[in-house]
């Protein structure tokens, strides 16, 4: 067996000592030596506009993008003969007033679409192309920048406005709540990292029971049965039926292409689980959630029925969360349903520090009930 291959995409010692090293004591002794220096993999992302890779970059550098829907650029004289309509508070409304500052002024009037779920979440190497992305969508970027604590917004009119107030490119605005991810380029622009000379093998292992691979067309068949089994659906999602299996079969076609591109973006990272006969048993992957957190991952898994109390999840999520620290990953957050006391146990005896929380919460399957939550400090 080459142990290279098995461990491609991990660099860290303690993951491998975690997850293989008494397998590799016991079968090849020589094979544990220091592995290549990988980036790391959650601080790294590419630019929406022009695909540069961006390093460290932390949990700031994150741009939203709301459509806008209506744009008027108005003398301060009509904007306050026309006040109420342009403070209509039933809709998402920006005006910017540069008079103050500048002999000609104008107020810029922005309607907005709503924040959630059509507004864009993304990434961009510069202001510039923050600001390309911005004219050729017709859309406000707004920037968190979590050293100053402040969002900047960056409209297609925002060289203008600055001309006039005598301002750099940002305009700090207030906090606001943001939408779901959605990305200015569309799949099928979407660059592998590898153009860029960066490593992007994706991160597998096997130990003694089973493998941890990237997903296969040939596993999808495996993966649909699990996620379609009711009991399964009870379990995950806190309720079964139509509306789950619905959702299901329409995410199902876009599986595969999801895979690349939420790896190369660092939105998703999903694993399969296969037995020793390389069949389909499970699946675990991390996912960033964020909607008003930025780098706000999450980790969710499932086992095939006649796998489960084997030890076989508790291997594997110990091997992900190791590797997830140390490809610079800090937090994880998970939740599960009050009566799953397997993921209960799971959770709290990482060998992390994991506070639970027992509280209600509400989904979009499985309405209000109680739940607990888990945030693992890695
Ligand atoms: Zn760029």
């Amino acid at each position: 067996m080459d142990i290279y291959k098995t461990l491609k995409g991990f660099i860290s010692k303690e993951a491998i000592n975690h997850i293989c090293f008494r397998y590799y004591n016991k079968y090849n002794p020589l094979a544990v030596k220091p592995l290549n220096k990988t980036p790391m993999w959650f601080k790294q992302m590419t630019c929406d506009c022009c695909f540069t890779p961006l390093d460290s970059i932390g949990r700031h550098n994150r741009y939203y993008l709301c459509k806008i829907q209506e744009f008027e650029k108005l003398t301060p004289r009509q904007y306050q003969f026309n006040y109420d309509y342009y403070n209509n508070p039933n809709e998402i409304r920006i005006n910017y007033d540069t008079s103050p500052y500048s002999y000609n002024g104008f107020v810029y009037c922005y309607k907005i679409d709503q924040l959630s779920p059509r507004s864009y979440s993304t990434w961009f190497c510069s202001r510039q192309c923050a600001l390309n992305a911005a004219k050729k969508m017709n859309a406000l970027a707004f920037y968190y920048d979590e050293e100053e604590q402040s969002v900047a917004f960056i409209t297609p009119h925002i060289v203008e406005i600055n001309r006039a107030i005598h301002e750099s490119d940002y305009t700090p605005l207030l906090m606001m709540d943001w939408g779901e991810h959605n990305w200015f380029q569309k799949l099928s622009d979407y660059k592998d990292l590898s153009l860029y000379g960066f490593d992007t093998s994706y991160p597998t292992f096997s130990t003694r029971l089973c493998n941890v691979v990237k997903p296969s067309v040939r596993l999808l068949n495996g993966y649909k049965r699990l996620v379609l089994d009711p009991d399964f659906q009870k379990d995950f999602w806190g309720s079964n039926g139509a509306a789950i299996s619905n959702h299901i079969n329409n995410s199902l076609p876009n599986f595969m292409n999801h895979v690349d591109v939420d790896f190369g973006r660092r939105l998703m990272i999903e694993w399969f689980i296969t037995n020793k006969n390389e069949d389909f048993i499970g699946f675990i992957h991390l996912t960033c959630m964020s909607n008003a957190f930025p780098y706000k991952w999450v980790v969710e898994f499932g086992l095939v029925k006649e796998y489960r109390g084997k030890k076989i999840m508790k291997t594997v999520l110990r091997g992900i969360l190791n590797w997830a620290k140390n490809n610079g990953c800090d937090k994880i957050y998970a939740i599960s349903e009050e009566h799953n006391h397997p993921a209960h146990a799971l959770f709290n005896n990482l060998p992390f520090n994991v506070t639970e929380n027992r509280t209600h919460m509400s989904d979009q399957f499985g309405g209000f009930r109680p739940m607990r939550n888990y945030i693992v400090n890695l």
